[in-house]
């Protein structure tokens, strides 16, 4: 048994057998975690979510700039 702790809501996740790349859901929280690796057990944000946490970090108004 693997376990790793979700990045979103820090409760534990458990797997019999991980595989680097597969999506998972978070069982707590519902947010669809990508495994990373699987020794050590790393999970971390899908990268559509990573796109949308990154477009209400940046705003557009910034772009202008350049
Ligand atoms: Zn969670």
């Amino acid at each position: 048994m693997t376990k790793t702790r979700c990045p979103n809501c820090d409760s534990v996740i458990k797997l019999e057998k991980p595989r680097e790349g597969a999506i998972i859901v978070c069982s707590s929280c519902a947010v669809e975690l990508e495994i990373v690796s699987t020794d050590p057990f790393i999970v971390d944000f899908t990268d559509d979510w990573q796109d949308d946490w990154q477009d209400t970090d940046y705003p557009q108004d910034q772009e202008d700039e350049w």
